[in-house]
């Protein structure tokens, strides 16, 4: 068992990891660049140790000083959280070479669902409906045309390698083929190092469902149902809501097992989400994604299950709390990403928190690092906190969402958090009818 866990993080998910240590009695180590050095997982940890100066590719990324930190404090195991090393392979070879757990998939796992395209081919192997579209990768201008010509436009051109919505282009027509694919690729090298692109059907009106996969490694999985991100600005998520509005218990459980058999088949170990659009009742495979995602509570909520905890207990080797069976759904759950940026430019906005106060009360669950005080560096993610509700049903948890808000005090800086009450008075936040292009049609008008 682990007696001391390395939190390789910052912000609200290293209080998070943070907080299941505790409830388990184990002993938490946070680790923090310069500019963290006031940062709440400071504070909140039993032991911290200073990792690097502010930028996070010499600090949050460091491995050799993560490394080090393990060693001088004794810390047998390592939460990478999300981002930062939660999915680089060769982090997770490297601790495992230093005799130390890295609490999550593989390096094999990692590096298989990390290119885009060998994780649509080990996924379409396993049974798991895939967008149509290249077989592989493309290597040149002119393939490209042709994979236009044969699925037809709109198509979208994505870098293997690609993460956080970069490296993706869409092309209406053959026309716009040609800047699309270059700049694809082009993404694709300046962010990841890879130019490898393939070629997909553009789906003009798909919700975003991604399932809740967990293993043991051991050759058993389950899932724990579906989140609907449908809610995105530049491809990134704002709002996630469990269940999905728009999925039907018999559409979860056939969905759910084809995608819990797919992980039990190749002996996954950890949380995992496995992304598709969903249009016209049909699923279709986008990537998987080999890690705890921010939005991880939401389902939490809704299966009163610590996700974190899970991930302790199966690195330790032990067996999942529960099985599929006993996981049943419990009302609904809604989060919303409260980031430090200015509206209607959604400009980064760090600064001094002169005042904090978080919501409470029946249902609300607010993860943040913030504290009265405290100033949010520039160098990280804009995400400053989650707001996380829970009702019996959709409609009271959208008006615990509301009420909860109304109780949220951040001043000194400018956060997303207008941007939420302005969307409770829409009424297809309400209905629930919105695609993936809703929100960023709507900001066109309205903000
Ligand atoms: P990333 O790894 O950058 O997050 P994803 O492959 O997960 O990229 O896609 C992110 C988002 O981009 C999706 O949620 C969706 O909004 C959009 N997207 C991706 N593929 C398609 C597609 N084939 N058709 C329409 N939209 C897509």
């Amino acid at each position: 068992m682990f007696q001391k866990i390395l939190i390789a993080n910052r912000g609200e998910i290293a209080l998070r990891v943070i907080r299941a240590c505790r409830e388990m009695g184990i002993q938490s180590v946070a680790v923090h660049s310069t500019a963290d050095a006031d940062a709440m997982h400071v504070r909140m940890a039993d032991e911290a140790i200073c990792i690097g100066p502010p930028p996070g590719t010499e600090s949050y990324l460091n491995m050799a000083a993560i490394i080090a930190a393990c060693e001088v404090t004794g810390a047998q195991a390592i939460h990478p959280g999300y981002g930062f090393l939660s999915e680089n392979a060769n982090f997770v070879q490297i601790v495992e070479d230093h005799g130390l757990t890295f609490i999550g998939p593989t390096a094999e796992h990692i590096r298989v669902m990390g290119d885009k395209i060998t994780a649509k081919d080990t996924m379409k192997a396993l049974g798991v409906p895939c967008v149509p579209g290249s077989d592989g990768g493309v290597a040149d201008l002119d393939a490209a045309l042709k994979i236009g010509e044969e699925f037809g436009y709109p198509v979208i051109i994505k870098a293997t390698a690609g993460g956080g919505g970069k490296g993706m282009k869409v092309a209406n027509n053959a026309t716009e083929m040609k800047s699309a694919f270059q700049t694809a690729r082009a993404e694709g090298k300046a962010n990841f190092g890879n130019d490898e692109v393939y070629i997909e059907k553009y789906l003009t009106t798909p919700r975003h469902i991604e399932i809740q996969v967990f293993g043991d490694g051991k050759g058993n999985a389950v899932h724990l149902g579906e989140r609907d991100c449908s809610l995105q600005r530049r491809h990134q998520k704002v709002f996630e809501e469990a269940p999905g509005p728009c999925i039907s218990a018999e559409e979860r459980a056939q969905i759910g097992k084809v995608c819990a058999d797919a992980v039990a088949k190749i002996n996954y170990i950890g949380a995992g989400t496995i992304e598709f659009l969903y249009e016209n009742g049909e699923f279709y495979f986008i990537e998987m994604n080999t890690r705890l995602q921010v939005e991880h509570p939401v389902t939490e909520a809704i299966f009163g299950v610590d996700l974190v905890r899970e991930q302790i207990r199966v690195a330790e080797g032990l067996p999942m709390s529960f099985t599929q069976e006993d996981l049943e759904i419990n009302g609904h759950a809604i989060e919303v990403r409260i980031n430090a940026e200015r509206l209607p430019k959604f400009s980064p906005c760090p600064g001094r928190i002169s005042h904090y106060h978080a919501p409470g009360g029946l249902g609300v669950r607010m993860d943040s690092a913030l504290y009265d005080g405290y100033s949010i560096p520039p160098y990280y993610d804009s995400l400053i906190g989650k707001l996380i509700v829970h009702g019996r049903d959709r409609t009271e948890a959208l008006a615990r969402l509301n009420r909860a808000l109304g109780e949220l005090i951040v001043d000194g800086i400018d956060t997303t958090v207008p941007l939420f009450h302005a969307l409770l008075g829409e009424d297809d936040i309400h209905s629930g009818n919105y695609n993936i292009h809703w929100l960023e049609r709507w900001l066109e008008t309205n903000l």
